[in-house]
């Protein structure tokens, strides 16, 4: 579904990302870990067209959306995201948030987009909310409006850019239990994330990024629990 081909990417002469080769299949959840700075918010912005790259190309389901003619909200259209924060916009309601791209990207009715807005409400336990505005949830509320909004438009893709690092920690669970239904219902998913229990137990991959390449990559058994690399052993050492 994903392909990143030998992409580069560098910001004042600073190679950030070097290289970097990574296909998802459909259907695959992916963790990006790795320390601060080595690049995964980058690789993630570049799969959604917020940083052209500097060299290589990305594919997303057998096009090359790193051609400078693609149209970049075309792209976005079919990729969801979410970020550490922020996600929301604070004047429309939660149900507004939700309904916002299928009206206007998709062009879905009113009345069918409040529907699949409403649906959507119910299955992150929110239904309650749909009339009110942002600042009046909690940081995991938002962050499941957030996820319910960045999948309303069925996208191909989902990506995830440490959803649950500004969270209190009593709100992450519900945020990564969101998640997991998600992957469980075999979205494809990318996600950067400094919660490695969370990534063993839900992605089929994990990737690790070491200075903006990937150093090592496999499942969360081999990755997480044996790593080949010192360097993977160096950094998951901090989170025992
Ligand atoms: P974290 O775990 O802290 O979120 P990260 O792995 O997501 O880190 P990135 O945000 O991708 O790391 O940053 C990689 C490097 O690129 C850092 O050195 C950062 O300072 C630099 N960088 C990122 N965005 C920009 C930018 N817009 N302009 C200049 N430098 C940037
Ligand atoms: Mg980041």
């Amino acid at each position: 579904l994903l392909r990143l081909e030998d992409v580069w990417k560098s910001f004042d002469g600073h190679d950030v990302l070097r290289g970097i080769d990574l296909e998802v299949a459909a259907g695959e959840v992916v963790a990006l870990i790795g320390a601060s700075g080595s690049g995964k918010s980058t690789l993630l912005r570049t799969v959604n067209l917020l940083e052209p790259i500097d060299d290589g190309r990305i594919w997303l389901d057998g096009a090359d959306i790193s051609d400078p003619r693609v149209d970049p909200d075309a792209v976005r259209a079919r990729i969801g995201v979410v970020f550490q924060q922020y996600n929301l916009f604070p004047h429309l309601t939660v149900l507004a948030n939700i309904t916002l791209a299928l009206r206007h990207v998709h062009r879905t009715s009113k009345r069918d987009a409040a529907a699949a807005a409403l649906a959507l409400l119910e299955r992150v336990g929110l239904a309650d909310k749909a009339d009110v505005h942002p600042d009046r949830l909690s940081g995991g509320q938002q962050q499941r409006v957030a996820i319910a909004r960045a999948v309303a438009t069925s996208p191909a893709l989902l990506l995830l850019d440490e959803i649950t690092s500004a969270l209190d920690p009593e709100l992450v669970a519900e945020v990564l239990d969101l998640v997991r239904s998600l992957a469980d219902d075999g979205r494809t998913i990318v996600m950067a994330t400094h919660e490695m229990a969370f990534a063993r137990d839900v992605a089929d991959r994990v990737v690790f990024l070491d200075d903006g390449r990937i150093l090592e990559q496999g499942p969360p058994a081999e990755v997480l629990v044996a790593p080949r690399e010192p360097r993977t052993r160096e950094f998951l050492a901090r989170f025992t």
